[in-house]
């Protein structure tokens, strides 16, 4: 008799992790533990393949397992980018031993990642990038510099893109490598943002090094590997995926994998979750507005039902992009351009709601701080993986055909371009 197997639904997801977390949950066990038995179990990152670590679950099923751990009050997957950006590239382009070296570290919270891609002259323009990778031996002699390195100050190791052949157009001499950040000729230096912490920082390689064989997906084929990260990003950004109980740093540096586990329920970890956006945004500003008497007033009232609207209307495009129909190919950068209108949007409206509390921040001031979170934060996700702008052009050029801009520096070489500063 054949066997059919039937794509599981979202209950049946559902049920499964209630099951696991009543028979695995225990905020008496480390970080460490924790992230084990959840990468043991395939459910640190469910859309990875079985023999990868992951479920092979669609993005719908990853957010009901992160979202089942997250409505249960336990500590959420290990944050950051390594289970984000670096588990899914180097799933696609890394070779078996790569597979085998990287990802059940990450998996398992041992290891964190940071994303060495911008440059000071390179963001928007990120084929423009001019850090050198120089072959010495079996190794990759690395020398520039990065910056609005997310997690840089405490990531074990690092997704960087650097030139290794300046005499072909910029896309064609790129390479992708992984990069051990604890080494002399690495120095991270932290930026202060507006929110008062320091997500990001400046990275400065010196002569730094990297073996030939922790090269990812091949010499001068970096183009093609970092364009996988980026549309993993802005796919994760898009979706606003699932909130947890809590947040723990993984990796060596911030020193959380031996800590008790249940003193992370509750933690926002270091982005301060200013960032997240869904239908218990809307719910919660319209308790804030029938708490402080706002709930007739009818511009607050217009902007409460267009929230509504906008994350519906997101949630819809992102389950229409899933079922395949009417696709464009270009669905994650709607996904992102909608979301970070909406968040402009939440912070007009939600400032509307608290008025002038809007000026004072911490969690006893009026929502929580979470509006005043929401608005200090509400920039970020409209520049980083890749601007409003940047997206409208790849929407106009990818998703609608329009003309690239003239004079293609495609067809130039590296070295013959003209360079800022
Ligand atoms: C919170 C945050 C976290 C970040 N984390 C990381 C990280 O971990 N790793 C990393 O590598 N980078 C990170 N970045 C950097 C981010 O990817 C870049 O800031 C972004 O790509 C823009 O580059 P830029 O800052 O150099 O701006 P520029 O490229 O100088 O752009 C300046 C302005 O010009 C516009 N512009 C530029 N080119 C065009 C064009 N061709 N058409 C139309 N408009 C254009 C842009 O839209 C923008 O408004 C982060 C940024 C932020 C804000």
């Amino acid at each position: 008799m054949r066997v059919v197997s039937t794509p599981l639904s979202a209950e049946q997801v559902r049920a499964e992790v209630e099951t696991w977390i009543a028979e695995n949950w225990n905020p008496d066990i480390t970080v460490a533990e924790w992230w084990q038995r959840m990468a043991t179990a395939g459910y640190s990152s469910p859309m990875l393949p079985p023999e990868l670590g992951g479920k092979g679950y669609t993005r719908d099923l990853a957010i009901v397992v992160s979202q089942t751990i997250g409505a249960k009050g336990c500590v959420a997957a290990p944050t950051g980018l390594g289970l984000m950006l670096a588990a899914p590239t180097i799933a696609a382009h890394g070779r078996a031993e790569q597979h085998r070296r990287f990802i059940p570290p990450i998996l398992d919270g041992t290891d964190s990642w940071c994303q060495l891609f911008s440059e000071p002259g390179a963001g928007s323009d990120l084929a423009g990038l001019g850090t050198k990778a120089i072959k010495d031996g079996d190794e990759y002699v690395i020398t520039g510099q990065k910056v609005w390195t997310s997690g840089g100050h405490y990531a074990d190791w690092g997704m960087l893109i650097a030139r290794t052949d300046p005499d072909v157009p910029k896309h064609q001499g790129i390479t992708y490598f992984a990069i051990d950040m604890h080494q002399p000729g690495i120095l991270v230096r932290p930026l202060r943002e507006m929110t008062g912490r320091a997500m990001f920082n400046e990275v400065f390689l010196d002569e730094a090094r990297v073996p030939a064989e922790y090269i990812i997906g091949g010499l001068n084929n970096g183009w093609a590997v970092a364009n996988t990260t980026l549309m993993v990003e802005r796919a994760s950004l898009g979706s606003a995926g699932g909130g947890g109980g809590g947040m723990a740093l993984p990796g060596s540096v911030a020193k959380q994998l031996t800590r008790r586990v249940g003193d992370f329920v509750g933690a926002s970890g270091e982005g301060g979750g200013g960032g997240s956006l869904g239908p218990g945004t809307v719910k919660s500003f319209t308790k804030l507005a029938r708490a402080n008497g706002k709930i007739d007033d009818p511009v607050v009232r217009q902007g409460l039902a267009e929230l509504q609207t906008l994350v519906s209307v997101n949630l819809w495009n992102i389950a229409r992009a899933r079922s395949g129909q009417g696709r464009t190919g270009v669905e994650g950068n709607l996904a992102k351009m909608l979301l970070t209108h909406t968040l402009r949007r939440a912070r007009e409206i939600g400032n509307g709601i608290i008025g002038a509390d809007g000026m004072l921040v911490g969690r006893d001031t009026a929502s929580g701080g979470s509006i005043q979170e929401l608005t200090i934060f509400s920039p970020g996700p409209s520049i980083y993986g890749g601007t409003d702008q940047i997206q409208r052009n790849i929407v106009g050029e990818r998703g609608l055909g329009l003309p690239k801009e003239p004079g293609d520096p495609r067809k130039v070489p590296y070295r013959d371009l003209p360079k800022n500063g």
